[in-house]
């Protein structure tokens, strides 16, 4: 199995960006929010930086990539379909494509939703997805480009990925999520059992990245649905899980 090391660097004021090293000594980081703290985290550990992959053309995703190229020539990577909203890019990918982190390999998802052509970089083998804004811990992003019906699909496209898969998501918006899950879902045992864990995290200045795709179908009301207790929550029983999605990202937005 390729080993893939992954450093969560902290960036702007809840931003993360994801520093990836493959067995081969390959550097990639997932977003560019800024450029100090990732130029700090690859300093501390003498790595170069190879790859720069981008989730979404965001400013506080990829403000940092034009300083990050100048200064270590490194190459862009994101959508195809977004080229012209993105920094330049070097390779432009797809859903179902794949990319290659030396011998490391990332399948590309189209998770649109927050933007249209917002992608997710998947690594089967190292069992790891890294969202950027599209599934958070105990959240989603806001839909701001796209529909509530293709986030729905988005979404669920994240679901269906073996359970044990680590979640690298864009912000540590977690307690702000936790509040609203425990809103919809108090008597969610999985929830209450995660939340004191995030709370314990937090209060310790530790990230509650990564969560994984199996914690985030047991708490994370928007990936649930589907369930009938979350569906009653919102008055919605036996209702299509697009539109108990849709309301329920409504409420959140109002929350
Ligand atoms: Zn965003
Ligand atoms: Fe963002």
């Amino acid at each position: 199995m390729a080993s893939l090391e992954i450093v969560t660097v902290p960036c702007r004021s809840d931003n993360y960006a994801y520093l990836l090293r493959d067995a081969s000594g390959a550097v990639a980081v997932v977003d560019a929010p800024e450029t100090a703290p990732i130029v700090a985290a690859l300093e501390e550990r003498g790595w170069g930086l190879d790859w720069i992959w981008l989730t979404h053309h965001h400013a506080d995703h990829v403000a940092g990539v034009a300083d990050l190229v100048a200064r270590y020539g490194c190459k862009v990577a994101g959508a195809r379909a977004d080229a012209e909203r993105l920094p330049k890019l070097d390779r432009m990918l797809g859903e179902g494509e794949t990319v290659a982190l030396g011998e490391a390999q990332a399948a590309v998802i189209d998770v649109s939703g927050h933007t249209v052509n917002h992608i997710a970089y998947h690594f089967p083998e190292a069992k790891a997805v890294f969202t950027g804004d599209s599934l958070f811990v105990l959240g989603c992003g806001r839909v701001f480009e796209g529909t509530h019906a293709m986030m729905w699909a988005s979404l669920s496209k994240l679901a269906r990925l073996d359970p044990a898969t680590t979640v690298w998501c864009g912000h540590e918006y977690t307690l702000g999520n936790l509040a609203f899950a425990r809103a919809v879902e108090p008597g969610n045992a999985k929830l209450a059992e995660q939340g004191a864990e995030y709370e314990q995290a937090r209060a310790e200045g530790r990230p509650t990245v990564p969560t994984t795709i199996g914690r985030e179908l047991a708490a994370n009301p928007f990936l649930r649905a589907k369930e009938p207790s979350l569906q009653a929550a919102l008055g919605l029983s036996g209702a299509d899980a697009a539109a108990v999605f849709a309301e329920a990202r409504r409420r959140k937005d109002a929350f």
